[in-house]
């Protein structure tokens, strides 16, 4: 019997994924030179698609890589694969390197770039809250390099390593002026006196889909909402904390190191109106959501 999403997409083919294979010379291989998306289907369709390809779009133009599909092209191949795998409700990551090429940093723009899209189970995202440490990850403020989803993911890795030996589901990444950016693979929101909380993406965040939208429910529901850098201190003071990512949601965050954080009502509001967002737009055409 064949294994669950054992079908990719490569480079124009649907394949069986023990049987694709990548050139040793491809430069998403030898240097991380490439993007990525990861996407939450639901239902068969992508969420929030038109985000996500507004930031790959972004991110190729700021790395100088020539997209080899436009966006429709890409949702009809990731439609038929999500028909192939016969998969409706899973994780679509879409990769786009700037293909073989030769040895060194430089390119020459004429490469032929690889695309991959590959489905995954939905992990099971327990309910209950997580826990965070401050990491010993650092990234400059301002660098654009963070701002986009490129391939190069050491700095997250290097996070998420950190968490596990502090027993900790995640950590925190730290920007050059010391203040708060995110977690390994979400985004860090805070509410205090009754207004949410986000560092700004020029702290050195990477600007999430699910962040975004999270930004447009909290105004909808009526709660002020501020960008602006925090410093580890500003959070021992908050009176709830949650992350967001295409995967996961919206998760609380129970603890930062010794400090803890009651459950909050306004979280459970905004965890109703994703989960309202996430139904509807299998029903709704494309709307202000990027559905
Ligand atoms: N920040 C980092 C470093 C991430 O890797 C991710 C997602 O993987 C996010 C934030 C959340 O972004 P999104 O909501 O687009 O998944």
């Amino acid at each position: 019997m064949e294994q669950a999403n054992s079908y990719n997409y490569l480079n124009g083919k649907i394949i069986l994924s023990k049987k694709a294979s990548i050139l040793t010379n491809d430069r998403g291989f030898l240097y991380g030179d490439g993007l990525y998306e990861t996407i939450r289907i639901h239902q068969g369709k992508p969420f929030l698609w038109k985000w996500h390809m507004t930031r790959l779009i972004a991110g190729a133009e700021i790395i100088g890589l020539k997209l080899p599909l436009t966006s429709s092209k890409l949702l009809e191949e990731l439609k038929n694969l999500i028909q192939k795998n016969n998969s409706s409700n899973c994780i679509a990551r879409l990769t786009i390197t700037r293909g073989p090429g030769e040895r060194g940093y430089d390119f020459t723009g004429d490469e032929t770039p690889t695309s991959l899209v590959s489905l995954h189970e939905i992990p099971p995202i327990e309910k209950k809250a997580i826990s965070l440490s401050i990491t010993n990850i650092r990234v400059a403020t301002g660098d654009i390099l963070t701002t986009i989803k490129s391939n190069n993911k050491l700095g997250s890795i290097m996070a998420k390593r950190f968490a596990k030996e502090k027993n900790t589901d995640d950590g925190l990444i730290i920007n050059s002026d010391g203040n708060i950016t995110e977690t390994s693979s979400a985004n860090i929101f805070y509410i205090k006196d009754g207004i949410l909380r986000t560092p700004p993406i020029n702290d050195g965040v990477l600007p999430g889909v699910t962040r975004r939208l999270t930004l447009g429910l909290a105004s909808s529901l009526g709660l002020a909402v501020k960008e602006e850098s925090i410093a580890p201190k500003k959070l021992e003071q908050a009176n709830a904390i949650f992350v967001t990512s295409a995967v996961a949601g919206i998760r609380n965050v129970r603890q930062i190191e010794d400090t803890k954080f009651p459950k909050n009502q306004l979280v459970n509001q905004l965890q109703k109106a994703y989960n309202e967002e996430l139904s509807k737009h299998t029903t709704l055409a494309a709307k202000s959501t990027g559905s």
